[in-house]
C-alpha cells in the first residue's frame, strides 16, 4: 500500500497498532453471513481482516490514490465491493440494498474526525438497514453520545442518535496507536440498532427541532429555547410542557430522552 504522506484534510491518521486492530475486528464480531461496509480503509489496516471474515464487503474510500490501489488488491475477489467516492455523497440506502438486497450491514470504521459526526448522521439515516456499527472516534465525540442528562457533554447527538442505537464505549486508543499520531485520545463505540424508536416521538422531524431547539443556547432556559426554536406560540408551548410535567425554567440539557419524546408527541399532534 501507499507510504505517500498522510493527507491531513482528508482525517488520515492510520491505525498501525496490531492488538488494537484485532480488538475492533473482535468487537465487530463478523461471520460469513455478514456483509460489512468500510468507511475510510485507508491503507487496509482494518480491511484485510474484514475481507477474510466478512461474506460481502463494500469499501468507500475518498482518496483516489488509494481506492485505486484497494480495488486492484481485490480485483480477483468478486465478494469486495471499493467505491471511489465521499461517503457523505453516497446514497447508502440505494448502495447497501443493490449490494445486498435485503440483508442488514455491518459497519466497520475509523472515522476521519474531522466528517465524524455528519457521518453519523448519514448512517442514521439507513439504520433500518444495519445490525452493527463499530465506529472508532474522537474521545470526546465519543463521550457526547454516551452522555446521561445533565451533564456538559449530554446533547443533540446523544439525544438524536440514542433514539436508534443502543451505544457503548468499548475502549480508548490513545494516539501512539496511529501513524500520524493525532493530538488527542480515540474511543471505539458499538452501535447496535434498535428495532424502532426507543420511545415512540410522533413526528420525527419534530422531534428533531424540539432537541436542537432545547440545546442551542445552554444558558438560557427551556421555555426561551423552545419559544427561540418558533415550535408554537410560547401559550401553547407553555400548557404542553405543564401537561409533560416538566418545568419550563429547566435546561434542555436536563431533560430525558422520554421528556424530549413526550413533548415532541404533543407538539406533532398540533403540527396534524
Ligand atoms: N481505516 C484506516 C485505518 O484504520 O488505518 C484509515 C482510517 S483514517 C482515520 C480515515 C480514512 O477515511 C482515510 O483513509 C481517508 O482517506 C478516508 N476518508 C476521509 N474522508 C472521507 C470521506 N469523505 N469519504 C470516505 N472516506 C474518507
Amino acid at each position: 500500500m501507499s507510504t505517500r504522506r498522510p493527507l491531513k484534510a482528508l482525517g488520515q491518521n492510520f491505525l498501525v497498532d496490531n492488538n488494537v486492530i484485532e480488538k475492533i475486528v473482535r468487537s465487530a464480531d463478523i461471520s460469513p453471513e455478514d456483509n460489512v461496509l468500510e468507511i475510510g480503509p485507508g491503507r487496509g489496516a482494518l480491511t484485510v481482516h474484514l475481507e477474510r471474515l466478512a461474506g460481502r464487503l463494500v469499501l468507500i474510500e475518498f482518496d483516489h490514490a488509494l481506492a485505486r490501489q484497494l480495488k486492484y488488491r481485490y480485483e480477483d475477489n468478486p465478494r469486495v465491493t471499493v467505491i471511489d467516492a465521499d461517503v457523505l455523497a453516497v446514497d447508502l440506502a440505494d448502495l447497501l440494498e443493490r449490494e445486498g438486497g435485503a440483508a442488514r450491514w455491518k459497519v466497520v470504521a475509523n472515522l476521519p474526525y474531522n466528517i465524524s459526526t455528519a457521518v453519523l448522521f448519514h448512517l442514521q439515516e439507513v439504520r433500518d438497514k444495519l445490525s452493527r456499527m463499530i465506529l472508532m472516534l474522537q474521545k470526546e465525540v465519543g463521550d457526547r453520545l454516551v452522555a446521561r442528562p445533565d451533564c456538559s457533554d449530554y446533547g443533540i447527538t446523544t439525544v438524536l442518535l440514542g433514539l436508534w442505537f443502543d451505544i457503548r464505549r468499548e475502549f480508548i486508543v490513545p494516539p501512539g496507536c496511529f501513524q500520524p499520531c493525532p493530538k488527542v485520545d480515540s474511543a471505539v463505540l458499538s452501535f447496535v440498532s434498535l428495532p424502532g424508536p426507543r420511545v415512540p416521538v410522533g413526528d420525527e422531524a419534530v422531534f428533531r427541532k424540539v432537541v436542537k431547539g432545547s440545546f442551542a443556547m445552554r444558558r438560557k432556559t427551556l421555555i426561551n429555547c423552545l419559544k427561540a426554536a418558533e415550535l408554537a406560540p410560547v401559550d401553547d408551548l407553555r400548557g404542553m410542557l405543564a401537561e409533560c410535567g416538566i418545568d419550563g425554567q429547566r435546561r434542555g440539557e436536563t431533560l430525558s430522552m422520554d421528556e424530549f419524546a413526550a413533548l415532541s408527541r404533543l407538539l406533532s399532534g398540533m403540527a396534524q
